[in-house]
């Protein structure tokens, strides 16, 4: 069976003239499929003979609502979806001023094994498919009736893991016929995974980069983050020197500060050594606390910020969305799997 929401337009396309049906039947069908019809029945504009055709070969995913939680506090609604086979992965929804944006997740767990995340606790099952990705975007925005101008992929799993899917996701999304997201409005996130890096800046995408850097110094890095055993901190950044030279586009650190960890005065001055050259912005996030890990929230993310902000770095500290639903990255799926007995 053919996954046909994983296919761009113009794959579409080459698959009907392997039918002998006429090129237009390619956007009448990627219309439906990025409407979000469940169905090859609803697309009512096709003879009844190619419907069944079309079933018959293919298949159309759509996940259906295992959990959803509405945040009292900001109105964030969190997703637990369940996938075809039973997998269940968490899409969030965020309210900003500038628009709705959703964060969605990349893969069924994740091997990353980032020590302070609940996302990679239970490992990775399987990546996601291009078809999966979408239907995060399309089924959030058809359930909760809110308008997505913002995806970022920054739920669960590693995107640069999982490279050639989301490559073909962002095609898709990115689709006149489609949801018509333009890729300034998208941001995907990394662990740090350094070939991804420089296979996605070849692309010269106008997205934007963030990378999770947590960091700057390899023995504090490679203690909570294996993936700097594999790429270290110094090579991570010359990625990024060469991801912005070739793209022109400002990358985004994220940071969760750690109790006595990873804010130190002397962290905020290597960061600022290590972006000299390159116009970056650090995210500090307040370090959202999970039960099985030892970490704890630094006090020091307002002195941490301005000591950066002093060696002419900007640094912005994240507002903390949906804190009363577990909307941080994994929490959910990991509380439904533990309420299964799964782990
Ligand atoms: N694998 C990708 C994207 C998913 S994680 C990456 O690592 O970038 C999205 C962000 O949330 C990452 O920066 C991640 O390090 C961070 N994160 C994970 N657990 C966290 C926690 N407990 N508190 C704060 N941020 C966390």
């Amino acid at each position: 069976m053919t996954d046909i929401k994983s296919m761009t337009e113009s794959q579409l396309a080459d698959f009907f003239k392997g039918m002998g049906q006429p090129a237009f039947r390619a956007r009448q069908v990627f219309t439906w499929l990025h409407r979000g019809v469940c169905s090859f029945d609803e697309m009512t504009d096709l003879s009844k003979p190619l419907r069944s055709q079309l079933a018959e070969t293919c298949f159309i995913t759509a996940p259906t609502v295992a959990r959803k939680q509405t945040s009292r506090l900001d109105g964030t609604i969190k997703y637990l979806w369940e996938l075809s086979d039973g997998n269940c992965i968490e899409t969030v929804l965020m309210q900003y001023h500038h628009g709705n944006t959703v964060c969605i997740s990349s893969q069924v767990g994740c091997r990353m094994g980032c020590a302070f995340c609940a996302s990679t606790i239970a490992g990775k099952v399987r990546d996601l498919r291009p078809s999966e990705l979408l239907d995060q975007v399309l089924f959030t925005q058809l359930d909760s009736g809110l308008p997505v101008s913002n995806i970022v992929l920054m739920g669960i799993g590693e995107p640069l893991d999982n490279m050639d899917n989301v490559l073909r996701f962002l095609e898709l999304v990115n689709s006149p016929h489609g949801l018509n997201i333009g890729m300034r409005h998208i941001s995907l996130s990394t662990c740090g995974v350094v070939p991804g890096i420089d296979a996605l800046a070849e692309k010269q995408l106008q997205l934007t980069l963030s990378v999770s850097l947590h960091a700057p110094d390899s023995e504090t890095r490679s203690r909570i983050m294996p993936v700097n055993r594999a790429y270290d901190v110094e090579e991570l950044f010359a990625a990024c020197h060469r991801y912005f030279r070739k793209t022109g586009r400002r990358i985004s650190f994220e940071y969760a500060m750690i109790d006595g960890v990873n804010d130190h005065d002397w962290q905020a001055e290597l960061i600022a050594r290590k972006l000299k050259g390159m116009p970056g912005h650090v995210n500090l996030i307040p370090l959202n606390e999970v039960v099985e890990s030892p970490y704890k929230p630094s006090k020091r993310v307002g002195a941490f910020q301005q000591k950066l902000e002093s060696l002419g770095v900007t640094a912005t500290v994240r507002r903390s969305l949906g804190g009363d639903i577990d909307a941080s990255c994994g929490q959910l799926r990991r509380k439904e799997m533990m309420e299964k007995g799964h782990l």
